[in-house]
């Protein structure tokens, strides 16, 4: 676009309105605002519901799943399946309630309050404020947590390999950065997997905090939207143990994009020290998560070919709509200079960066549009993306032709907007 002359500009500006305005007037009206799994898809786990009502609610240690016992750790079956969606061996992993999200504000807000094992006490205590490392554009609910608590969040860029580790390791040098987020694979919102270099970069690095903390958020580890290109990152957990710093992951995960994600369930993993500290705590706000939940996604589940099976089931739902939202912003966008965007081979979003900005203003002519998209600015730490740029789609929800139509009224405004902004 920057080569066209000012009278190609102003024709380039008018065909886009009038486009734009006669989209607007199909009175559309779709949500790609969040990762929400479609109908369908909840509908692959109508069994699960029922997968506990036989009448034996006994796991095979003997717990009866109705009752109190069994403490803090959850089932041991619900342990063992999950184990390798975390990279860990089954005594490092908790099974929980149905939210990770919850189980990172907890290990967080504990942190926060009372500290954790190798440091110098409570974080909230400290005498200079705790910072965390936020790789950017990132998922928006990691960086509510740490407002709420006052933690002041670092944004590092992000690359195709995960984080720039030349910047992570610089600034986790300073004592006053006490921890990072990370989306490992199939990244919200860039659907980037970290290489094992840069696994190894993050267990290995020296941090100017000994009670350094990498929040590694492992969402979307068996979400796959290619059969043939599925990407798996390192464990975590095994490369720190190897660089000597087994203290450091705090792995998060849970069943959410895989069963239900109001009435899935959610898992914690760590080194034997952490595990108990995390135990220690919940056991004051809780006696013990749901087994009988835990018990159904077993039996419903079965085992790892059991869960990916369940996740081919996913993926014929989801791909086409990705597929359909990616070929529409080519036939409207492509060639054109405006923006780029990812082609994920896993995880629930299309990242859309604008090369001249304006982020803010599409999403706002989105929806008058009748396209909800994720607020402009919300996948960097206090909503700032200070280029203007990044705007996060989930196309999960809607049918494949309403994805389609949405995707097109996204992209009219992005033309429209480019138009502006290269008359301004
Ligand atoms: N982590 C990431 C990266 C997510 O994208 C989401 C949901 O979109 C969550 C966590 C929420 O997980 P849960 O439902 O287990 O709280």
């Amino acid at each position: 676009m920057e080569k066209l002359s000012n009278e190609a500009l102003r024709a380039f500006r008018r065909e886009a309105d009038d486009r734009y305005k006669a989209f607007v007037a199909r009175g559309v009206c779709l949500d790609l605002s969040r990762g929400n799994p479609a109908p369908e898809q909840l509908d692959l786990s109508r069994e699960l519901l029922n997968a506990a009502s036989d009448g034996d609610y006994l796991t095979s240690d003997g717990i009866d799943c109705r009752g109190y016992n069994g403490g803090v750790l959850g089932i041991s079956e619900a342990r063992h399946l999950f184990a390798p969606l975390l990279g860990a061996t089954p005594d490092q992993v908790m099974a929980s309630g149905n939210s990770s999200l919850a189980l990172m504000h907890d290990a967080l807000t504990f942190a926060y309050l009372h500290g954790v094992p190798g440091g110098s006490g409570a974080w909230h205590k400290a005498e200079q404020q705790t910072a965390f490392l936020c790789p950017a554009p990132g998922y928006d609910r990691h960086f509510r947590i740490c407002e709420t608590l006052g933690i002041r969040m670092i944004p590092v860029p992000m690359q195709a390999d995960g984080p720039d580790m030349d910047v992570v390791e610089e600034l986790a040098a300073d004592p006053t950065v006490r921890g990072m987020w990370s989306v490992p694979q199939y990244s919200n919102p860039t659907g980037v997997t970290y290489s094992e270099e840069v696994v190894r970069r993050i267990a290995a690095m020296q941090t100017g905090a000994p009670d350094f903390r990498v929040f590694w958020d492992n969402a979307y580890a068996v979400h796959d939207l290619n059969e043939t290109e599925q990407e798996r990152v390192a464990s975590l957990i095994e490369a720190c143990m190897q660089a000597g710093h087994a203290d450091r992951p705090f792995v998060f995960a849970s069943t959410s994009k895989i069963t239900l994600p109001g009435a899935g369930v959610a898992f914690f993993a760590s080194s034997e020290a952490n595990l108990s500290w995390f135990c220690h705590h919940v056991n004051r706000r809780t006696i013990g998560p749901n087994k009988i939940n835990q018990l159904r996604h077993v039996r419903f589940l079965g085992d790892l070919d059991g869960i990916n099976a369940h996740m081919s089931r996913h993926r014929a739902l989801l791909k086409p709509k990705f597929d359909a939202v990616l070929s529409t912003l080519d036939e409207h966008l492509g060639g054109k200079d405006v923006a780029r965007w990812t082609n994920p081979r896993g995880g629930y979003f299309i990242n859309i960066d604008l090369h001249g900005g304006g982020a803010r203003r599409v999403a706002s002519l989105a929806l008058d549009a009748g396209i909800r998209l994720t607020p402009a600015g919300a996948t960097f730490p206090y909503g700032d993306d200070p280029a203007d740029q990044n705007l996060r789609i989930g196309p999960s929800g809607g049918t494949v032709e309403a994805l389609r139509t949405a995707a097109e009224g996204l992209s009219l405004s992005i033309l429209l907007a480019a138009a502006d902004g290269h008359l301004a």
